[in-house]
């Protein structure tokens, strides 16, 4: 058995995401861009996965790119910007920098 990429349980024998992970993240790609924070984590329970495997799945990061925690942050703060007209873009690696900055996280 492979291990899932996000959560690290136990995935499908041909797969690297289990089919929760999987699940939520066909909802991230539903919702992603088009709902604020709080509607977008009440999306993801509506697929019945435990609040507390969300977390886990959003914190993870398997490409290296930032979890998605990050860049669906990184991405209402861009539009956030761009509504409110001002510069610069963030990308996730911003996001992580300024979360540091503004609570310590265990770790
Ligand atoms: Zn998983």
């Amino acid at each position: 058995m492979a291990q899932c990429g996000y959560c690290k349980g136990p995935a499908g024998l041909w797969s690297k995401i289990c089919k929760d992970c999987k699940n939520l993240l066909v909802r991230v790609g539903e919702l992603r861009g088009r709902v604020g924070y709080g509607e977008f984590l009440s999306g993801l329970e509506q697929t019945g996965v435990s609040p507390e495997k969300i977390m886990v799945f959003l914190k993870a990061d398997p490409d290296g790119k930032g979890s998605l925690q990050d860049q669906v942050t990184a991405e209402m703060a861009n539009e956030l910007i761009t509504v409110m007209g001002l510069g610069e873009r963030q990308t996730p690696e911003d996001v992580r920098r300024i979360r540091k900055m503004t609570k310590s996280e265990p770790k």
